[in-house]
């Protein structure tokens, strides 16, 4: 009597970020019961099945090769194959390939089953002590400094969390153009290294942020979430406002320090700031 064919399967299954133990015996056992593993870096994917004693035929699916390799997959999975992706660390898809893959698979009516677990900017900020209730995640800001400049200012008025994921070489970049665009005051979370040996977070305004990196021997090198506190609605008031005839308008009727605080209440502005430039519109600065 022959088998009833089984219904092909495409899983999604979450690797660690850093720590081995986060693997989840689901995850295990789904890797084990798969037909095939496809893997972003089947080196890599290699010898993290190898330390759990399994030998699988392995499909490499990276960037330039998804649109070409999905179509051999989906014919694998409608002939019956359970499919277990993967890739280097965390969740797959997350700035991570396999978005082609997974849409072709639902639209040819594949069944997709997600296997959680680690992702570095859910790890990141569940730890950051920044608001939850709102967030974007970003992923990486544009390679060159013109365009990722651009793309802050973009988002610096935006008042969920912001999220992004950057590398060593251009963490202490990507730090000064948060701090230069969306100004050196608003708080910033780092979460390097997460789950590892070295797991640290910086945390402050942007520009104490940039110069925690500096002084650490280590700042600079590992793996980086780069979270963002969201535009408060306060800072948003003084948008479009002439903020210098308010300070006229406010010196008209009380003294300097009171106009500073006030202003500074009103517009999210801060309030030394405020003074400078009242005193200066007075003449007397
Ligand atoms: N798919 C992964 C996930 O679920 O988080 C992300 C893959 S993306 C190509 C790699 C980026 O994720 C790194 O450059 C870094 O920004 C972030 N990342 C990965 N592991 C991390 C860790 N252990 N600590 C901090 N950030 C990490």
């Amino acid at each position: 009597m022959r088998a009833a064919p089984t219904e092909g399967v495409l899983y999604i299954v979450a690797t660690p970020i850093g720590n081995l133990d986060d693997l989840s015996p689901r995850a295990v056992s789904t890797l084990a019961r798969a037909d095939i593993v496809a893997a972003e870096d089947t080196r890599h994917s290699g010898r993290l099945l190898q330390h759990l004693g399994l030998q699988k035929k392995m499909v490499a699916i990276h960037d330039h090769n998804e649109r070409d390799r999905s179509a051999g997959l989906i014919d694998q999975l409608a002939a019956g194959a359970q499919i277990a992706l993967i890739s280097d660390a965390g969740t797959p898809l997350i700035s991570d390939p396999g978005y082609v893959l997974v849409r072709e698979a639902r639209q040819r009516g594949i069944r997709v089953s997600p296997v959680p677990g680690p992702c570095a900017f859910v790890a990141a900020l569940s730890a950051a002590g920044l608001p939850t209730d709102r967030f974007l995640f970003e992923g990486f800001l544009p390679a060159r400094r013109g365009p990722r400049r651009a793309a802050l200012d973009v988002l610096k008025r935006e008042t969920a969390t912001l999220i992004f994921y950057e590398s060593p070489h251009r963490i202490l970049e990507t730090m000064a153009a948060i701090a230069e665009v969306m100004g050196p005051e608003r708080p910033v979370v780092l979460a390097r290294e997460l789950t590892k040996t070295f797991e640290t977070f910086y945390s402050g305004q942007a520009v104490r942020v940039c110069e925690q990196l500096a002084e650490d021997a280590y700042g600079a090198k590992g793996e980086f979430v780069v979270m963002v506190e969201g535009a408060s609605a306060r800072a948003e008031a003084h948008e479009g406002l002439d903020v210098d005839r308010f300070l006229v308008l406010l010196m008209e009727e009380l003294p300097v320090k009171k106009v500073a605080k006030i202003g500074a209440e009103l517009t999210g502005l801060s309030r030394n700031e405020l003074y400078q430039r009242a005193l200066g519109l007075k003449g007397e600065g």
